[in-house]
């Protein structure tokens, strides 16, 4: 009889508790609709509401602040042309005056080449969190653009040390930085690597998306080491993964050229990776010793306050006006000459069907049928793998493509899998 009475209490208070909850939702809710109204049209009952409420009122108040200030955070901002210009001016100055200058690039400065970045209004994480579909690239159609080209410069005449990427489609590289001067540090797709060989890990610089049949946490191409026989990886580094290859990652130049670094310029990223690297921004300096940090962004970054100065605009804007000020001349690009076919390790006659993404040509037209443009391309048409062009149907291979490893494959599958292993608790 006791345990009855017990049970019976229990119940009762259980039934209270949801009561209160739902009443106390209900008022929240109500309170809500009534901050919505125009102030004028609130009635007395409303008006009473509101005043013997404060508390749920603030908290209300509260989140709409949050919410504005993430819409605001991710809102795309242009600086008006004149302070552009001064702007630029006095990012100019400090290149000029640094001794040690690295520059940290993000998605910003390719989607000029047409490739979309992460967290732009129609990048890939805001597609993807948005639950869309994403299309189809091929980086293989992608060229270096103005930015790529004036970091190059900018190393050739020793004005800026080193670069650490966070972008894997090779634009970098190909746009005739030396490998030893760049830390690629999420990858790059047209690298893959053996970890199986035995001092140094042995690099295979590819003309084609070697991520075509890896994902998050999958990483072999089903290719194999030309030295040891071992199995290849690709080098993309996923989100939520951490990357251990020693390259192309290079972390050792990228933490090297850290430490001395006096002046840091970021390069359309949104930092919110970056950021966690903390060794790349001298924070275990005084803070007096920290390098200048100079950010180029249309959208906020977390490093907003702690940068001597932020300019809203697009990368190529901005940098297009810095080489002019600086007096040099930003060098075109030029397919027969990228360094990408230089470094490329052939394929053997057995791997020439073991991929079936479009490959780099040296055709500027980027026609689907590989075409060489002109005579001095001679020497690269014979570099080119031994692939036969005639073997390669792109036309197909294109329609067939499926979302490379590259392209955050693997990240909703596994968002999903969450989502229902969540459902099952
Ligand atoms: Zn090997």
């Amino acid at each position: 009889m006791a345990s009855e009475g017990f049970r019976e209490k229990r119940k009762l208070a259980q039934k209270a508790e949801i009561i209160v909850k739902f009443e106390t939702k209900e008022r929240y809710n109500n309170i809500r609709q009534i901050l919505k109204k125009e102030p004028s049209l609130r009635n007395e009952e409303e008006l009473h509401l509101i005043a013997s409420s404060r508390d749920i009122v603030q908290e209300i108040e509260k989140r709409v602040q949050r919410q504005e200030l993430v819409k605001r955070r991710v809102e795309e901002v242009l600086d008006p042309p004149d302070l552009l210009e001064e702007k630029v001016s006095f990012l100019v100055e400090a290149i000029l005056k640094a001794k040690c200058l690295v520059i940290y690039t993000g998605a910003g400065v390719s989607t000029a080449a047409s490739i979309p970045d992460y967290r732009g209004p129609d990048g890939v994480w805001t597609r993807l969190s948005r639950g869309e579909k994403l299309g189809s690239y091929n980086l293989a159609d992608a060229n270096p653009t103005l930015t790529h080209m004036s970091i190059t410069k900018l190393f050739q005449e020793g004005l800026v040390k080193h670069v650490v990427s966070q972008n894997c489609d090779g634009l970098h590289i190909r746009s005739g930085l030396p490998p030893q001067a760049l830390s690629e540090v999420h990858g790059n797709m047209f690298v893959e690597v053996c970890t199986e060989c035995e001092e140094n890990d042995e690099v295979y610089y590819r003309l084609f998306d070697v991520t075509e049949n890896t994902c998050l946490r999958r990483h072999l191409t089903n290719r194999f080491c030309h030295k040891c026989g071992g199995q290849l990886r690709d080098s993309i580094v996923h989100f939520g993964e951490k990357g251990n290859l020693r390259w192309p990652l290079n972390w050792e130049g990228a933490l090297e050229t850290a430490k001395k670094a006096d002046c840091i310029l970021c390069l359309g990223s949104s930092l919110k990776v970056l950021k966690t690297y903390r060794a790349l921004w001298g924070m275990n300096r005084v803070k007096t010793r920290r390098p200048n940090l100079f950010i180029v962004n249309l959208q906020w970054t977390p490093k907003d306050d702690l940068a001597v100065l932020k300019i809203s605009g697009r990368c190529d804007d901005v940098m297009k006006s810095v080489m002019h000020k600086l007096g040099l001349v930003i060098p075109d690009y030029n397919r027969c000459k990228d360094p990408l076919f230089t470094l490329a390790t052939p394929l053997r006659p057995q791997e020439l069907d073991s991929f079936s993404t479009k490959y780099l040509n040296t055709s500027e037209t980027q026609d689907l049928v590989d075409k060489p443009c002109n005579n001095e391309c001679d020497d690269v048409k014979d570099r080119k793998c031994g692939i036969n062009e005639e073997r390669i149907d792109c036309s197909v291979s294109l329609q067939s493509l499926e979302r490379p490893g590259w392209f955050g494959k693997g990240y909703s599958k596994n968002k999903k899998s969450l989502r229902k292993r969540r459902r099952v608790r």
